[in-house]
């Protein structure tokens, strides 16, 4: 964990495109009440293969228009050349000097693969276009990419996308920071030099954190599950044990040398804000 020491702490969260106007209203009171927290910047995530990408570069308008910074999530798998070049100049034209590069997933059923193949390819490319304007943040992941045979060979794979032009890296989340010690040792020991920042989930759903997890490959330890099982629809008591094990979590990561945390507020305040305060950040 020495490697992460050196650099200084960010925090930063983490939104999807709404839908819907309700979506958009509840979402503006949620950017209103993290802004008081004073994160560095706020990310809005990217569809892959044609979903929700209108809805990101409105997302992240609206979040410049209110004055604070806004990484948008670029996803490269099914594009071409020629529209992440637009969508980067639509970018540079808002004033946006962060950008999260992705590969991302195919929806099912699609097979358009389209000029990119893999996230260190939209690195380059992003590189090559617009020189040293964004600083580039990538994925990052303690217990494995579903897709990579091992840890070591995606570790290869994340090197590869680092060495390519990436300023940083945020992580799939986790419950096991071990993972998280072990991932960074290993990167640190293949030359891996930069700010890897845990991705942080709160705990507040059972039946939704089960399925993203087996989407993304991320364990849920057998002591939490068993805990969330007795809980069963009781989403206060869930709620209080989630911001318990979460902040304690988050604690432990920082005090080892974590440069940061990045929360996957699904749109909500009122977790971020709950551990925020419990981890008694400052703004
Ligand atoms: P890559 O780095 O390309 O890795 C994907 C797989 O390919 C890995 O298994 C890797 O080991 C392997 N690989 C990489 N390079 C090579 C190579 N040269 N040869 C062989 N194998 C290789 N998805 C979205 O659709 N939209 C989002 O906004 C979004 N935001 C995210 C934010 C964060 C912080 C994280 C952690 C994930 C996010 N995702 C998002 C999910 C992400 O798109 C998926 O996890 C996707 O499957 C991999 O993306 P990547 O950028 O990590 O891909």
């Amino acid at each position: 964990m020495d490697s992460q020491k050196k650099f200084k702490p960010g925090f930063s969260c983490e939104f999807f495109p709404p839908k819907t106007e309700k979506g958009r209203a509840s979402l503006a009171a949620t950017i209103e009440e993290l802004s008081k927290l004073g994160p560095g910047y706020f990310s809005c995530t990217y569809g892959a293969g044609g979903t929700t990408q209108e809805g990101t570069y409105e997302t992240v308008r609206d979040i410049v228009a209110r004055g604070f910074q806004a990484a948008p999530h670029i996803t490269c798998i099914g594009s071409t050349r020629q529209k992440i070049t637009n969508l980067l100049s639509s970018y540079q034209q808002l004033g946006i000097n962060k950008i999260v590069a992705l590969r991302g997933d195919l929806p099912e059923g699609s097979d358009t693969a389209g000029e990119f193949k893999y996230a260190h390819e939209l690195v380059a490319f992003i590189r090559k276009q617009t020189g040293d304007h964004f600083h580039i943040e990538v994925a990052a992941y303690p217990e494995k990419h579903p897709e990579a045979v091992s840890l070591q060979q995606d570790i290869g794979n994340f090197k590869i996308k680092v060495d390519a032009g990436a300023n940083a890296a945020i992580t799939q989340y986790f419950f096991n920071r071990d993972a998280y010690f072990r991932f960074v040792d290993d990167c640190e020991a293949s030359k891996i030099e930069l700010p890897i920042v845990p991705g942080i989930m709160p705990i507040t759903n059972y039946k939704q954190l089960m399925s993203f997890s087996q989407g993304c490959g991320a364990e849920i330890p057998r002591w939490i599950l068993t805990r969330l099982e007795h809980f069963a629809d009781d989403l206060s008591s869930i709620r209080a044990f989630g911001l318990e094990v979460v902040s304690e979590l988050c604690a432990q990561l920082l005090a080892e040398g974590a440069p940061g945390l990045h929360f996957y507020t699904l749109n909500k305040s009122d977790s971020t804000v709950a551990l925020w305060h419990n981890l008694g950040l400052t703004t």
